[in-house]
């Protein structure tokens, strides 16, 4: 496939910010004065995200490897980033091989790994290394987590407002749950925004109780009217799984950064989502799950389990390139509402 000539408009990358492709302790990049910026955002809400997707096919990456793999190389290969830093342990294997062939592009590259099965003493440890790969210490590392704490707290009420209060919309609290994986690129104008948008959200009239209630499991999905669609068919989506896991709300606050991480669910397997999911669902009163899979992704296989011990009824999709809902996966949610909605007389 020849190699498109003209990349989509960016913003300019920071020169002095890391890209990220996953959740990472962020605390300690930023406790070192180095910014961050998730790089999945930036790719999935470009003017044409299948760009980057042809850029890396054009340079021979299969087209069985995920998306968001496929895209998140084009943009390294493209914008002009020259540091990043990866999930060696407890993301995914491709992440990984994508780190190999950026070898010659990146000029600076960190790793962290979360320990898998999860461990006090070995996340202990690399959070220290990590902390030292950017000489500076865990414990400036634990100060930034403090200065971070309002944001979290911020994000527990935008979050509370959506399944208590009918104030914020399912869209609106996805948007925000997966833009504090790096707090916007920008610690103190993200918290700016998020105080202002807070403000407006708690003076809002709630909208009227919808009759199903719906959780998303799985990792953000790519097709970018999902929370949409499911709304405008009566649905209130009130729990979006793995964005809260991003955000670390503190409406579970944690003492110390290895707390933090260690209540953090997606790197370590499927049994400490099923704990998670099973919670929030009491608590928030669910109806159904969509469970959103992404095409080629080994996270599929998990719908497996979360069929077998969650007992709730489930939708599960499949997204494979950045856009809107096919006519297909429309007419499955659409079915599976009408099924929902009768459920509940
Ligand atoms: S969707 Fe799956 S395969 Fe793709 S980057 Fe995420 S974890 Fe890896």
């Amino acid at each position: 496939m020849p190699e498109p000539t003209t990349p989509p408009h960016l913003p300019p990358f920071p020169p002095d910010a890391l890209g990220i492709t996953s959740t990472i302790p962020l605390e300690v990049p930023l406790a070192a004065g180095r910014r961050v910026v998730d790089l999945n955002n930036l790719f999935v809400r470009s003017t044409d995200p299948g760009w980057f997707i042809r850029r890396a096919e054009a340079e021979g990456f299969p087209r069985t490897c995920c998306s968001w793999i496929r895209g998140l190389y084009g943009l390294l290969r493209t914008a002009g980033i020259e540091g990043a830093i990866f999930v060696t342990g407890g993301d995914c294997s491709n992440t990984h091989a994508m780190m190999e062939t950026l070898g010659p592009v990146l000029r600076t590259v960190f790793t962290f790994s979360f320990p898998v099965p999860p461990q006090r003493e070995a996340l202990h440890l690399e959070l220290e290394r990590f902390a030292t790969a950017f000489d500076t210490t865990l414990e400036a590392a634990e100060a930034m987590g403090r200065r971070l704490a309002p944001l979290r707290t911020a994000l527990a009420e935008l979050d509370r407002l959506t399944w208590e209060e009918n104030r914020v919309t399912g869209p609106e609290n996805q948007q925000w749950l997966v833009s504090a994986s790096d707090f916007g690129g920008d610690p103190e104008a993200f918290g700016r925004d998020l105080d202002r948008f807070l403000t407006t959200a708690r003076t809002r009239p709630p909208r009227p109780p919808s009759p199903v209630r719906l959780g998303v499991l799985g990792v953000p999905p790519i097709i970018t009217d999902l929370h949409e669609f499911l709304e405008s068919l009566g649905a209130a989506v009130v729990y979006n799984e793995i964005p809260r896991q991003f955000a670390m709300l503190d409406d579970q606050p944690a003492a110390t950064l290895t707390d933090r991480y260690l209540a953090y669910t997606y790197p370590y397997g499927v049994g400490p989502r099923v704990a998670d999911i099973r919670r929030e669902a009491r608590r928030r009163r669910l109806d159904g799950f969509i469970h959103y899979t992404q095409a080629f992704c080994h996270r599929q296989i998990h719908d497996i389990v979360f069929r077998r011990e969650i007992g709730l009824p489930m939708l599960t999709i499949e997204g494979e390139a950045p856009g809107p809902c096919d006519p297909r996966t429309r007419l499955r949610l659409e079915s599976f509402l009408e099924i929902l909605h009768e459920r509940q007389g």
